[in-house]
């Protein structure tokens, strides 16, 4: 890829921004064409197949995320989203942590979680011997209710057997819950983990005598964690009147609320899951998934906190890092089949499930940068609203060169709402 000619790509017109694409070798010419003529709309057919009742497409906007250095290699990111302001956001954060070096990230062993729950159980301590003593049994079957993952290398791997006690306050008896833990490769691997689950789970019943009540994976991966890491060195960090280390150390206080009041947190979470919902959609992936985990995860101490932290190192730099359960996959659910979801891989250069763990944390952690740097500075209305304004103007109806004439006009007036706007628009016209 040759970045250079992606520079100020935000100034280009839809067509160049494409011409771009080829001229860096992300694209070649024939899929440029294709882009440019047909889109990347799901057809009705495609769409028929996908669910129920179809009726039509709910489109959301495709756009790309420049800037980024991951683990050396620059990587242009797209991201499917609604919401002005995050793709800026996120290019920004990036040239900035880009300049001091980029992201590095540690991606765990991509282990997914599969579930038997029993109940029940008359004596859970034998119950939990017999399944330990059958662990390869076990095993062995998981791994043959589905064999063309163990061909690929995967398979059910480990065993372990947890005990719910029961709480009679709430008239909830014991369950006991048999997980193993499946390479699932480069599927997320819902499907493979619930054949798994289904196909030993009449085993499990006949060993401790107990009722299968679910047999399905967990979307808590806990086996499955990606973390990035920044290194940002004050004089990067200047911003109008403050200096570098003021907001270093606000961007870190910031982080510290943010880690003891959940209120906070939840906003602060909710800017990170901005970048890496937007990847995950535009990457095909199931974004529940990723939502699910991701907030079980922030909650994993008792009190739901900060996903990310923010330190000032002995050098002075601030450091900032982001670990997520991240549970995707690069081959199938919908990755193969939504004309974006195939674009986007491309345009990711074909990166494997860790490879797109590592861009999904670094996204996240740019995000998160961004909107902690706008808020202990300008705060974040002033470059959201910037944005806004174009939203706005097209909802009061402007066409065409009348939608940048509106923003504009918006941006200087002191209620930037649909009302401003529709007056502007009309001066216009
Ligand atoms: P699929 O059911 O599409 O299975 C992926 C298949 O891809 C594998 O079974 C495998 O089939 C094939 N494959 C090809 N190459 C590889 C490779 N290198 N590594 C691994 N597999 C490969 O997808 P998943 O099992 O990943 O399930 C994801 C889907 O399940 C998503 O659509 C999700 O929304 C949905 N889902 C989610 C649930 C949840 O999150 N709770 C519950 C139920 C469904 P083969 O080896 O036979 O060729």
């Amino acid at each position: 890829m040759n970045t250079d000619y992606l520079a100020k790509f935000y100034k280009k017109t839809y067509t160049e921004k494409i011409d771009a694409l080829v001229k860096a070798e992300l694209l070649t010419e024939l899929q440029a064409d294709n882009l440019k003529s047909e889109g990347v709309d799901l057809g009705q057919e495609i769409g028929e197949h996908m669910i129920e009742n179809y009726i039509g497409n709910y489109s959301l906007p495709l756009g790309l995320a420049m800037n980024f250095l991951i683990d050396d290699q620059e990587t242009v990111i797209p991201m499917a989203i609604e919401e002005p302001s995050v793709i800026a956001a996120a290019s920004f954060a990036a040239k900035i942590i880009g300049s001091a070096g980029g992201f590095t990230t540690v991606v765990s062993e991509r282990m997914m979680i599969g579930q038997v729950t029993l109940k029940n159980v008359t004596e859970p301590s034998t119950a939990i011997k017999k399944i330990k003593a059958s662990k390869q049994e076990i095993l062995d079957r998981a791994n043959e209710a589905h064999p063309s993952i163990v061909k690929r290398g995967g398979g059910a791997k480990e065993l372990s057997v947890r005990l719910l006690e029961s709480d009679p306050s709430e008239n909830i008896p014991s369950f006991l819950v048999v997980h193993l833990h499946i390479d699932t490769q480069e599927a997320m691997g819902a499907n493979i983990v619930n054949t798994m689950m289904e196909g030993i789970a009449p085993y499990i019943e006949a060993l401790t005598g107990g009722t299968a009540l679910l047999r399905i994976l967990s979307n808590y991966a806990t086996e499955c964690i990606a973390t990035a890491t920044c290194t940002i060195p004050t004089h990067k960090l200047t911003s109008g009147q403050f200096s570098g280390e003021e907001v270093r150390d606000k961007v870190v206080e910031a982080a510290q609320v943010a880690w003891v009041d959940p209120y906070r947190a939840v906003t602060h979470n909710k800017g990170i899951m901005n970048g890496v919902d937007a990847v995950v959609v535009a990457s095909g992936n199931d974004w529940r998934a990723i939502e699910a985990g991701v907030h079980a995860f922030a909650a994993r101490s008792g009190q739901y906190r900060a996903l990310s932290k923010w330190h000032k190192d002995e050098a002075g730099d601030l450091v900032g890092t982001l670990s997520l359960p991240l549970p995707i996959g690069t081959v199938g659910g919908s990755i193969g089949i939504h004309p974006a979801a195939k674009l986007s891989k491309i345009l990711l250069q074909e990166p494997d499930a860790k490879r797109l763990e590592s861009i999904l944390v670094s996204v996240g952690l740019a995000q998160n940068f961004a909107a902690l740097r706008a808020l202990v500075t300008d705060g974040i209305q002033k470059g959201h609203m910037g944005l806004h304004a174009r939203s706005l103007a097209i909802s009061a109806g402007a066409k065409g060169e009348q939608i940048e004439q509106v923003a504009e006009s918006l941006k200087h007036t002191s209620h930037m709402n649909l009302q401003t706007a529709k007056a502007i628009l009309e001066n216009l016209t």
